[in-house]
């Protein structure tokens, strides 16, 4: 089923980053994880659906997204970007594959995290406390880190931010099996959701530490 959102607000969360907010059209249900398709309503662009995750808990008044933008893609999220109040989006589904199975390693790249948050926030608003959860939150730059102070702030989630870059506050680290050993516990869970060369090498890292594909929850994007 189709809905059609009025945009209400609209601000940078990083550089490149914008958080979006919709009223929560009436009849649209969803878990958190999963996306939906966004078609902006606008001459040239209509046709053109791109998978959205929102972060907002499903009973809440508004649905939010935060979305990143590739302005070299010339595509619909530079299109994003440049959203005004009032302007529309036609929204299909829910979809996917990423969903609550219980607390575990949250393993981020990028805007990846955007179903992460979703996951989390139920996960804090139905237990009071994530201390059974860690996050491991991998960025380009310092700049790049959505959320941090929001998760930072989260009752007893553990966090690993890392970056590629040298120089940062927080560690200069690459998602590999070495650094990726910590985390792995017997029958620990973990969900995973990034670009695909980062999911790609993530799952080899973790399937060589013993994990099998049971225990991984993932979204490409
Ligand atoms: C289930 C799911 C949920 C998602 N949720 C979110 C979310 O909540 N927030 C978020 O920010 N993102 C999310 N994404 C990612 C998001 O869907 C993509 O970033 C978005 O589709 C990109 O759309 P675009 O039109 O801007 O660019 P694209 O569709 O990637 O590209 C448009 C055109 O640009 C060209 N192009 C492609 N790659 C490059 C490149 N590297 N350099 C130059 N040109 C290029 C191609 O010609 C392409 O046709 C999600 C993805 C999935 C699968």
């Amino acid at each position: 089923m189709a809905h059609q959102l009025k945009l209400k607000r609209i601000e940078p969360v990083t550089h490149d980053t914008h958080l979006l907010v919709f009223d929560r059209p009436d009849g649209f249900a969803y878990s958190p994880g999963q996306g939906v398709e966004l078609h902006l309503l606008k001459d040239g662009w209509q046709d053109k659906g791109r998978p959205f995750t929102p972060i907002t808990l499903p009973d809440e008044p508004t649905l939010e997204f935060i979305i990143k933008s590739y302005p070299d893609h010339h595509g619909v999220t530079e299109q994003i970007a440049k959203m005004k109040p009032g302007d529309e989006v036609r929204m299909k589904g829910p979809f996917g594959a990423i969903a609550d199975m219980g607390p575990g390693v949250f393993i981020a790249g990028g805007a990846g995290i955007t179903p992460m948050i979703a996951i989390l926030r139920k996960r804090l608003h139905d237990h009071g406390t994530l201390a059974q959860s860690t996050l491991v939150f991998a960025n380009k730059t310092e700049g790049d880190i959505i959320w941090r102070e929001k998760f930072e702030a989260m009752k007893g989630l553990k966090i690993a931010f890392i970056v590629g870059e040298p120089g940062a506050s927080v560690p200069q680290q690459r998602l590999d099996r070495e650094y990726l050993r910590q985390f792995v516990k017997p029958d620990g869970r973990f969900y995973l959701c990034g670009p695909p060369p980062m999911m790609k090498a993530v799952r080899q890292a973790l399937h060589d530490l013993g994990v099998d594909d049971t225990r991984i929850v993932e979204e490409k994007f």
